[in-house]
């Protein structure tokens, strides 16, 4: 009867404090902490150089950050796509953008090739990139192929 509830951490996006949570929280609505933010927001976060390692490293989930820039054809293209798939792996993946050119010190580190890229990482290790423009479908494939689904919706 008694279901198997894991403790999980994640950071917040915003003070980068750890919550520690049960992981069955993840399907409720968003719970706001001390700082005033959405825990899971369904719209991606936007990190910095200063934010961008304690975010990735203690994240609870899997992270997907979309390395962009101002005045970047594609990058405008894809960023309501970004957004929209967001919202569909919302508990599932959680979406951040960083603005390369305006925090070059993590694209370097990373050996971006150019923007948009999209990255994600496990436990604070990239495990896989893609470089170019996606759709929303070749997205959900590409997320696909690296074990993370749709939540199941209605
Ligand atoms: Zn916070």
């Amino acid at each position: 009867m008694a279901a198997c509830r894991k403790q999980m951490e994640l950071a917040c996006h915003r003070c980068l404090a750890v919550n520690n949570i049960a992981d069955d929280w993840l399907v409720d609505e968003p719970v706001y902490q001390a700082c005033g933010a959405p825990l899971l927001p369904a719209e991606p976060v936007n990190l910095d150089a200063g934010s961008f390692d304690p975010f990735i490293q203690h994240a609870g989930l899997p992270v997907l950050v979309v390395f962009r820039a101002d005045e970047c054809g594609p990058c405008e293209m894809m960023a309501p796509i970004f957004d929209s798939i967001a919202a569909e792996m919302k508990g599932r993946v959680r979406f951040a953008r960083l603005d390369a050119a305006a925090h070059p010190q993590i694209p370097i580190r990373h050996h971006l090739r150019g923007v948009p890229s999209l990255m994600l990482f496990r436990d604070g290790a990239e495990v896989a990139r893609t470089t170019g423009a996606m759709e929303a479908h070749a997205l959900r494939r590409w997320l696909a192929s690296q074990g993370i689904l749709q939540a199941k919706v209605q």
